[in-house]
């Protein structure tokens, strides 16, 4: 299965990815979850990324697309992958379909979460992130056992830099900017499907489960 899953931040793009990569066991590729490890590990990319990850602006493509490149070429795709914040623009679709019919592959689906302003501030600004393994709570709807402490692995749980409110609300703005073109470029190759992404996520993976079974088997 490739799956590619749009929406803007905060509509559960993440937490559904985790679920179906583990169900399907195929690689999720968060392009956000890899520029913050390499922001952590202080490589070349990750100083290059850094403050348009902080501001909530998008890193240049030409970063983004050679990240993603490589990640794709490596062996754990051969079965299917999970694309997690990418393509966020048109031309990022554009070079993503050059490198995959370079790669003799074809997206299955195209999936949209569609969702309004007002769920995604209540989501962000309730998410709790772990600083050492990544793993992601709410406050409200998924709290840690132990407040503060991550329940995988015992780090520490925090509110990412970029999911304070004034960035939230960038990181909206940036996302309708561009993602129009971006849905009109997989509505016309019939693979776009729209979800409502407002359900809880245990109620939408229900929804996503049957989605599969009907157009993949
Ligand atoms: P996310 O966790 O997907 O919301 O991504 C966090 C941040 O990483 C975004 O606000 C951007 O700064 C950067 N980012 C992630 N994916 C992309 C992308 N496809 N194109 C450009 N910037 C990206």
């Amino acid at each position: 299965m490739k799956l590619v899953l749009l929406g803007p931040p905060g509509a559960g793009k993440g937490t559904q990815a985790v679920e179906l990569s583990a169900q399907y066991n195929i690689p999720h590729i968060s392009t956000g979850d890899i520029f913050r490890k390499k922001i952590k590990d202080g490589s070349d990319i990750g100083k290059k990324a850094k403050s348009f990850v902080e501001r909530g602006d998008l890193v240049p493509d030409e970063i983004v697309v050679a990240m993603v490149i490589e990640r794709l070429q490596e062996r754990d795709t051969a079965g299917g992958f999970i694309l997690d914040g990418f393509p966020r623009t048109k031309a990022q679709a554009e070079a993503l379909d050059r490198c995959l019919s370079d790669l003799r592959i074809d997206i299955d689906i195209v999936l949209n979460f569609d969702t309004t302003e007002d769920v995604i501030v209540k989501r962000l600004s309730g998410r709790r992130v772990c600083k050492q393994c990544g793993a992601t709570y709410h406050i409200v709807n998924m709290p840690t056992k132990v407040e503060g402490i991550c329940d995988k692995c015992g780090g520490a749980v925090i509110l990412r830099k970029d999911d304070e409110e004034a960035t939230i609300r960038n990181r909206i703005k940036v996302y309708n900017e561009t993602a129009m073109p971006l849905k009109e470029y997989y509505k016309a190759k019939g693979l776009f499907v729209t979800i409502d992404a407002s359900l809880d996520y245990k109620e939408l993976g229900v929804k996503l489960e049957a989605l599969f079974k009907d157009k993949i088997g």
